[in-house]
């Protein structure tokens, strides 16, 4: 079976959602007896904050998440991705893009072909270097695009099965130098020989790119289970608004990291309403990926109090 992951971004801290994803990529791991890795995806060095990794590892290993390797950082790994993007460089790949932010909505709006809706139209792809030149010396600093252009990847998703994309020209490296988490996230899964990659539905959709990226580097692609998200009462997706939806928070109100944990297994048809459960151990015996409800979770923090 192969080998899942975790990897929280450290701009905040974990909520019930984001611990019920963890939970279910270590159960998809464990219930194949595979490892089980963890990943801080720091990429963003501006918006990550140190208070937040060890935070996410205590609230991890308090419902008995533990990395079965070390755990790795993005931050450390730029190396790693500046190879990747000299790869697709050499192979005439990559090409700079020199428009705004606001160019390219106005670009993504205007209606273009084949491509999806939100796709980049290749506005800058076959700029000649008179043309880059003439930007270069306007001051703007590209950011750099792949040439995809509009090629169709499918992917297989455990929940969701084949999801098929046109593949426009996506950013690899960002206008401020650093690599695009697209890019991270496919060299991390290789070089930490991630098999199952288990995360948030909300990501679906960028699937199909990552499957781009990893077969022109060469890279194996791994399986994918995009779990459904963990909503509000109000039927939004969960967040700080929604009151108490931290193990911090909900620690503070008198609420253990058990009986959180009771409240996710529960959600999952693996406890009884109101159980607490001391470590996903205990859900690894009567998990079944084929029985994972397909439906959002509503979450009211305030049935826990
Ligand atoms: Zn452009």
């Amino acid at each position: 079976m192969p080998t899942g992951r975790f990897a929280p971004s450290p701009t905040g801290p974990l909520h019930v959602g984001n611990l019920r994803t963890a939970v279910l990529a270590w159960l998809f791991a464990r219930s194949g007896d595979s490892p089980f890795l963890i990943r801080i995806e720091d990429l963003d060095r501006v918006a990550s904050r140190e208070a937040h990794v060890q935070a996410h590892l205590d609230d991890l290993a308090a419902l008995g998440i533990e990395s079965d390797g070390p755990v790795v950082r993005q931050s450390l790994r730029f190396d790693r991705y500046e190879a990747a993007l000299a790869r697709l460089g050499a192979e005439g790949l990559l090409y700079p893009c020199y428009c705004t932010r606001k160019e390219v909505q106005a670009a993504v709006a205007a209606p273009h072909g084949p491509l999806p809706e939100g796709a980049y139209p290749g506005t800058c792809r076959d700029f000649t270097p008179a043309e880059r030149a003439a930007r270069e010396a306007g001051g703007r600093r590209p950011a750099w695009r792949v040439r995809a252009g509009g090629e169709r990847v499918e992917a297989v998703d455990r929940l969701h099965g084949t999801v098929a994309a046109e593949v426009d020209d996506f950013v690899v490296r960002r206008a401020d130098g650093a690599p695009a988490y697209q890019l991270a996230v496919v060299v991390d899964d290789h070089d930490q020989g991630v098999g199952e990659v288990v995360r948030g539905d909300d990501l679906l959709d960028t699937t199909p790119r990552q499957v781009w990226l990893a077969r022109r580097l060469g890279l194996d692609v791994p399986a994918y289970a995009h779990v459904p998200l963990v909503l509000g009462p109000d039927g939004e997706r969960l967040a700080k608004r929604h009151g108490a939806v931290t193990l911090a928070d909900l620690r503070r109100r008198g609420v253990p990291a058990h009986a959180v944990l009771g409240a996710i297994a529960a959600s999952l048809g693996l406890a009884r309403l109101g159980s607490q459960v001391r470590s996903v151990t205990e859900l690894v015996t009567t998990f079944d990926p084929r029985r994972l409800p397909v439906e959002p979770w509503r979450f009211d923090p305030t049935l826990l109090q």
